[in-house]
């Protein structure tokens, strides 16, 4: 089965669509693909009288659960995708969360199966993870909440067999589940896949990512041959073209370029460093950058006392919090927004809402609460199109809440080391070369001093004999002034800080999910080895048994470490610091049943 030739010039049309104009809503018809803006769901819902979902030819069932749900019109990739799936075309699509792809592939699948009455199951949706997999079903349920008799089952990994088989012995439409549990359900004959008319592979990127590609071509052989194809993925890398080329047939092909989001031209990061060593690990951040910060801390007395702190170290700080009477504090946003402050150490409540354009940096000093809050602070940067950066200091123990915050606000938050004596001096240096040569009397508007220098320079020259590199050698000693230039205090603590943390997170971004490095990476002391009495003569496989461990724990796939099958067991690396709640769940995995 061919793929239609524009789908080779994929990389180009996207490249292209960079250059074009970006109004929102603009749908193109490019020969056959279709590439359309995003925008955010809450502008495409529409008048109150509208129904933008009549057009499509929807039941009234369905039209009635979208009126519950609240739906007015159809998200772009909608508008694009239904009518194709109505037509039961394949259908290739780039799309992320949050554009409404889901009711794009379940409304017209939904629509499809409105009369059916056999047995097994005709639709089957695969995602990568658990969580994916009960909010599609959910999505599946509440569309067809109107709809009599339509049932949607979940199967994935780390729960119960039993609920789920008694599930698919009855009447159902759609399976939703992760590639491993599918496999299992089918090679016990469990879930019965002769009658599967529609496949969907959700965030196809995901699951190859996470190893599941043998899994899922080992699905797809199992089902029948003849039936529609649907994929969505939010990147389209090689492998992704690949599958799409042998196994879809001449799909329809849509990319929705999302708009970013205010919080996408905001470059998040995070820092290891203990409780001890914070406020150093503070200082040295703000020597790389301190003009337009707010930093975020958890209490009152932390404000004050950090910014004293600050103070101390030369810099214009202010405090934020509730304790301040409300004109003290517009006072106070209206000295940062002048330029008369750099730096506001607040709190959470009292910075609700600050819109300050100049805000470059956000440090969340101490972890925030919860993802809500998290996204307000870093979103006091980033401001009005302007891009921004927002530091995370994170201990040991706040290492789960780091990977929850990054799963939850599907962000990958990249490492950085507290910057070195040597970072700081490099840049100290680089800041003194930028002002003295931006000091440089061509630049100088004003004519009475350049006048002034002239005469002091003159009088140097004759009274004092100086020439001209002693005189300048002299400018520059008297800008450095009699303190130390060059920060010299014993730094080594952060050389062990950010080594040991690095090694211990093993979340540099080589460390991807992939078999292959997972083998090569990770051999280093912060993991210990669980041996697993499953291995090759039980049928399981590394993709396997990351989904099982991370299914049944808290524990992130990407910090599982290396996996080694043997015949009748395996061995996988854990993050040494696992919790005894972990631990024991760890005691009761199954893979494979
Ligand atoms: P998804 O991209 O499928 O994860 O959907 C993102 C969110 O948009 C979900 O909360 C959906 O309920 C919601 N949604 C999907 N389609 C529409 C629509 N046409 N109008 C309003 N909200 C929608």
């Amino acid at each position: 089965m061919a793929l239609k030739k524009e789908s080779n010039s994929y990389d180009s049309e996207q490249e292209k669509s960079k250059n074009e104009d970006d109004s929102l809503l603009e749908l193109k018809d490019l020969e056959n693909k279709k590439e359309i803006e995003s925008q955010p769901l809450e502008v495409s819902k529409g008048d109150d009288n509208e129904n933008g979902f009549l057009d499509f030819g929807f039941n009234q069932s369905i039209l009635n659960s979208l009126r519950n749900k609240g739906y007015k019109n159809p998200t772009p990739i909608q508008k694009a995708a239904i009518p194709e799936l109505m037509l039961g075309r394949d259908l290739l699509g780039q799309a992320q969360t949050g554009t409404g792809k889901t009711a794009a592939f379940a409304l017209p699948l939904i629509e499809k199966l409105a009369d059916n009455k056999e047995l097994n199951a005709k639709v089957l949706v695969m995602t990568p993870t658990r969580e994916l997999a009960t909010q599609v079903a959910e999505s599946f349920k509440s569309y067809s909440s109107e709809s009599s008799n339509f049932k949607t089952v979940a199967i994935y990994g780390g729960t119960d067999y039993r609920n789920q088989i008694s599930a698919l012995k009855r009447k159902v439409d759609v399976v939703v589940g992760t590639p491993g549990r599918i496999m299992d359900h089918i090679r016990q004959g469990t879930f019965k896949i002769k009658d599967i008319n529609c496949l969907v592979l959700d965030e196809a990127d995901e699951m190859l990512n996470m190893g599941f590609l043998e899994d899922i071509e080992w699905i797809i052989d199992q089902l029948p041959e003849n039936k529609q194809m649907v994929l969505f993925s939010a990147t389209m890398p090689n492998e992704i073209r690949n599958i799409a080329k042998k196994y879809l047939n001449d799909p329809a092909e849509i990319l929705i370029k999302s708009v970013k989001k205010e919080t996408q031209l905001i470059s998040q990061k995070y820092l290891y460093v203990q409780r001890h060593h914070k406020l150093d690990a503070l200082k040295r951040i703000l020597e790389l950058n301190n003009e337009g910060v707010i930093i975020f801390v958890r209490t009152k007395l932390l404000t004050t006392s950090i910014a004293e702190a600050l103070e101390n170290s030369g810099h214009t700080v202010a405090v934020l919090n509730g304790d301040i009477p409300q004109n003290q504090r517009e006072n106070t946003v209206d000295r940062l927004k002048k330029g008369f402050i750099d730096i506001l150490v607040a709190t959470d409540v009292a910075a609700r809402g600050l819109d300050v354009e100049r805000i470059k940096l956000v440090v969340n000093y101490d972890f925030p609460f919860d993802k809500e809050t998290y996204t307000h602070r870093i979103g006091r940067t980033g401001r009005a199109g302007r891009s921004g950066e927002a530091i995370l200091f994170v201990n040991q123990r706040e290492k789960h809440f780091l990977r929850n915050l990054e799963n939850s606000t599907r962000t990958k938050i990249e490492e950085i080391n507290i910057p070195s004596n040597k970072i700081i001096n490099e840049k100290r240096m680089e800041k003194l070369i930028e002002n003295v040569n931006e000091s440089s009397l061509d630049k100088d508007e004003n004519e009475e001093n350049k006048a002034l220098i002239i005469d002091v320079l003159d009088n140097l020259k004759e009274k004092h004999s100086m020439d001209d590199s002693n005189i300048a050698m002299a400018a520059i000693n008297l800008v450095i002034g009699n303190k130390a230039f060059f920060v010299n205090e014993d730094d080594s603590w952060i050389h062990k800080q950010n080594n040991t943390d690095r090694n211990r997170s093993n979340r540099n971004s080589n460390n991807r999910m992939r078999n292959s490095n997972r083998r090569n990476n990770y051999q280093n002391d912060s993991f210990e080895t669980y041996k697993f009495n499953f291995g090759k003569f039980d049928g399981v496989r590394v993709a396997s048994i990351i989904s099982t461990i991370c299914n049944s724990t808290n524990i992130n796939g990407r910090s599982i470490g290396k996996i080694q099958i043997f015949n009748d067991y395996s061995l996988v690396d854990l993050p040494r610091d696992l919790h005894r709640e972990t631990k024991n769940k760890l005691k009761k995995i199954k893979v494979r049943n």
